[in-house]
């Protein structure tokens, strides 16, 4: 049973129904837009850029300003509508795609105009004397929004605002998992008045996907899976186009010796069934020193029995969102216990429902021979490796292709943050599960396997521009000093002397630069 189908009818485009993962019934269902309906949304999307690129930061931020008004009277409706695509908890879609969305609009409503006010300076070296720069933060033009499904809202609105806020406008190819609530999330755009085909959402599946990379977009915003990064990257490549790629994980938890073990299990439950498991930096798995080994695995036992999970929303861990994450999870499964893993809690399929509900799990015992320890999992299972001690822990955490983020926990904070800094991932939390999405300030993006690029903050608002230096000459004429009217003798006679008196000297050299 598939969550979206593909159905013939006949059209010319493909066609698709949608499924709940609770009910198994058809909730909606969309067309996959083709090359031309993309090509012709890009170019819609350049004509409105034009203009949009001329207002000022505060016009375009009262678009955002009415956007955050919409999400909070509308809040409801959208999370009916994801909780009907995707069967998470009400908490979950309140949290992730209300509350999340509405501090990334906001954030970058108040701060893109300091983070892209065009900057003066005056250049090191020689040219101090005779030049001043400005480095303006001009929009790149259209930007290719490309999403996943596990945060459907949260995963949109926040690329989204960066793009807008640095003058861009943006075409969206939303996941075909979760295509209405990004239809929702175009009409609430509409609704707080933006300006049209500013935003525009394509639907369509992976090759709608690919043709909008081809539509002649000017920078490709892409968050998915390693596998279809690769063939992002490869097309941006090829068509020199810039893009950031944010993808999968395999976030491991170091728990030291000197943990605060009820705050560190409750964290391993949390971090690890949150969103069914389906969240980026979720953890996958967690690594504990023999000492504190029985301990830890009894707490995280006891807290992960008192996970509720039901069809009704008011549940601890919600439905997998869609059958294909359903097949992972449990092939990760059946290949830990076929090697020797040990199942304390959960661990298959939920019988209870009919839709694709896995049980919260505790899984020990296990190791890196295991696809469970290697590959993405994205399900709601707590994987614990007992380990010698924190060396050990912090050398597997980083035996991994991947690199997303990760997490310490210890009650030595500085320990945490120097064990952390060795950790081969793009980000870390210590003493909490891996929050660095949330923290606007802090750079996001993976390394390894995990990504290309950073999101977020002042650097990922920047990456929605060029920045474009001005280099304006202040002199008025230096006859002599190899400047105007230029002569090789005048040149070679300033350049001589420089290297000589200054570069010859330590002390002038650094000052100089
Ligand atoms: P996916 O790669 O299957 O799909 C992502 C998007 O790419 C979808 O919209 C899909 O239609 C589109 N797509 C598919 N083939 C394409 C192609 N050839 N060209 C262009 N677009 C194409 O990923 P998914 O299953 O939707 O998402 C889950 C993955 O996303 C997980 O690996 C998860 O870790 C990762 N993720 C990463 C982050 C992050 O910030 N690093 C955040 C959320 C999710």
């Amino acid at each position: 049973m598939a969550i979206f189908e593909r159905v013939e009818n006949g059209a010319e485009r493909r066609h698709y129904v949608v499924k709940s993962p609770v009910t198994l019934e058809p909730i909606g269902e969309f067309d996959a837009g083709s090359a031309a309906d993309v090509h012709g949304a890009v170019e819609r999307a350049r004509k409105a850029q034009a203009k949009w690129a001329q207002l000022s930061f505060a016009d375009r931020a009262e678009y955002l300003w009415r956007l955050v008004d919409v999400i909070v009277e509308r809040q409801d409706e959208i999370v009916d509508c994801v909780i009907a695509e995707t069967g998470k908890p009400h908490n979950e879609a309140v949290s992730m795609e209300i509350m999340a969305p509405c501090m990334q609009i906001s954030y970058y409503a108040k701060r893109a105009a300091g983070f892209l006010k065009t900057q003066k300076r005056r250049p090191s070296g020689l040219m101090r004397f005779s030049k001043k720069i400005e480095l303006h933060f001009q929009p790149l033009g259209v930007v290719g929004l490309i999403t996943p499904w596990n945060g459907p809202v949260a995963l949109s609105a926040n690329p989204l605002a960066q793009a807008l806020m640095a003058g861009n406008a943006v075409v969206h190819k939303p996941s075909e998992v979760t295509p209405l609530s990004a239809l929702l999330f175009e009409d609430l755009t509409k609704a707080a008045g933006f300006p049209e085909d500013l935003y525009q959402v394509v639907q369509g599946d992976g090759e709608t996907g690919a043709a909008l990379i081809e539509a002649g977009v000017d920078k490709v915003s892409f968050t998915g899976s390693v596998a279809t990064g690769r063939k992002v990257g490869a097309a941006c490549g090829r068509l020199l186009i810039p893009c950031t790629l944010e993808l999968g994980g395999k976030d491991a938890m170091i728990v030291c010796d000197d943990a605060d073990l009820d705050r560190a299990a409750d964290g391993a439950v949390r971090g690890s069934c949150f969103n069914t498991g389906h969240y980026c930096c979720g953890t996958e798995r967690v690594y504990v020193p023999e000492a504190i080994y029985d301990p830890f695995v009894e707490k995280v036992v006891a807290l992960t029995r008192e996970l509720k999970q039901n069809e009704v929303g008011d549940s601890d861990v919600g439905a997998v969102f869609w059958d294909k994450q359903m097949d992972i999870i449990e092939s990760h499964m059946a290949d830990a216990t076929a090697k020797g893993a040990k199942v304390l809690v959960g661990g298959q399929r939920n019988p209870k429902f009919k839709g694709f509900f896995f049980e919260p799990t505790v899984v020990v015992d296990v190791d890196h021979d295991m696809e469970l320890m290697r590959s993405e999992t994205f399900g709601p299972i707590v994987a614990i490796q007992k380990v010698k001690d924190e060396a050990e822990a912090l050398a597997l955490a980083n035996d991994s292709d991947l690199g997303l983020s990760g997490n310490v926990w210890t009650q030595d904070l500085d320990k945490g943050a120097a064990i952390g800094a060795r950790m081969e991932t793009g980000s870390v939390s210590v003493n909490d599960i891996a929050v660095t999405y949330g923290v606007a300030e802090a750079p996001f993006g993976g390394v390894k396997a995990s990504g290309v690029g950073q999101v977020n903050g002042e650097v990922g608002i920047r990456g929605y521009c060029h920045v474009h230096p001005v280099i304006i000459d202040t002199t008025k004429g230096s006859k002599g000093m190899g400047g105007y009217p230029y002569t090789i003798e005048a040149s070679k006679k300033m350049q001589d002397g420089f290297v000589r008196k200054v570069f010859g000297n330590r002390f002038l050299r650094k000052l100089l630069v």
